[in-house]
């Protein structure tokens, strides 16, 4: 496997933005991921590990260290009998691949997952999840276990979802390490309305979410019982603007790049957005995005 110096992120990460890697891999097996935790170890290098790049800001100044980016580990195997479908997938696996797995058989994870980019690992570190009161509604639903590459053996190891600590949008249980594949589970109970949901639920998202532009999609955890969206809209901050990062007019909780945008525009935006909504509403916002890199 090819190791790379010296490598711009922003082609990696969906908000087009980013500075570069020391060092940069894309493996495309569990064995190629040992092989890079042992090029990392063996000089002393930092890691950091790279999803589908949907959820992350990536420090102007870059990553110091190796990126391990984990969207060529992908494949999947697909177990069913009459009671339920498991699919084995590899982590960098996208989520609409599993879509299509469970269109076919008519379940609902097609449902929930058909919104949502990404991969799968990155689906299991977030536990990513969507608004709408359907089941399942985040990931913590379907997963039966987790395989994770454990940073200081270099051995894989498996943990069941109950070994897990699963959170609004946060998992713990499986640091430090690298999640390498997971087991997605649903009873085998096909609904003939399936399709026409993803259908309408992929129409509502285009309607409401600025897709046309690069994102990180809710740059904002919702506070609760409040929404993020609506909070920073109320605070009058749809289009205030950074550079080339904008508060999308279309929907608040979204920060879009309107091109050439730098990660410190965004991150201005960020600050912002917390200051004011905690002057005028007495609520602190947390990040949904990971900041990555030197900041
Ligand atoms: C348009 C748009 C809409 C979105 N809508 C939603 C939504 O409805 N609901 C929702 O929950 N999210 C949403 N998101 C956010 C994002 O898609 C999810 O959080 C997604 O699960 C992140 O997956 P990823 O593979 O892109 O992870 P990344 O963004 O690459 O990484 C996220 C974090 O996980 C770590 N990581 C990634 N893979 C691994 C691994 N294999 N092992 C260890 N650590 C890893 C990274 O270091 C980083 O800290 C949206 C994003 C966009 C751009």
């Amino acid at each position: 496997m090819e190791i790379r110096e010296n490598v711009f992120l922003k082609d990696y990460a969906w908000w087009k933005i980013g500075g570069p890697a020391d060092f940069f891999c894309l493996p495309k097996t569990v064995g190629e991921v040992q092989e890079a935790v042992e090029f990392a170890r063996s000089r002393g290098l930092e890691i950091t590990v790279l999803g589908g790049g949907t959820n992350v800001l990536i420090s102007d100044r870059g990553i110091d260290g190796l990126v391990i980016c984990m969207k060529q580990l992908v494949g999947t195997s697909v177990h069913e009998d009459e009671n339920f479908v498991r699919v084995e997938a590899l982590a960098g696996t996208a989520k609409s691949e599993l879509t299509k797995i469970f269109l076919k058989r008519k379940l609902a994870p097609a449902l929930f997952l058909c919104g949502l980019p990404g991969d799968v690992g990155g689906g299991v570190v977030m536990n990513a999840g969507v608004a709408e009161q359907i089941e399942p509604r985040e990931f913590v639903e379907i997963v039966s276990w987790v395989e994770v590459l454990d940073l200081q053996k270099n051995g894989v190891r498996r943990l069941r979802k109950d070994e897990l600590q699963w959170r609004y949008r946060h998992t713990d249980g499986w640091q430090p390490g690298i999640i390498v594949k997971a087991e997605i589970i649903w009873p085998n109970r096909p609904d003939d309305t399936i399709s026409r949901k993803v259908t309408e639920a992929t129409k509502a998202r285009r309607s409401k979410q600025p897709l046309e532009l690069p994102s990180c999609g809710s740059t904002f955890k919702n506070p609760k019982p409040h929404s993020a969206g609506a909070l920073i809209e109320k605070a009058g901050l749809k289009g205030y603007t950074v550079g080339s990062a904008q508060v999308s007019p279309k929907h608040a909780n979204f920060i879009v790049n309107r091109g050439g945008a730098s990660a410190s525009d965004v991150d201005s935006i960020i600050r912002h957005v917390r200051d004011e909504v905690k002057r005028q509403f007495q609520v602190d916002l947390e990040t949904e995005v990971r900041y990555l890199g030197r900041w």
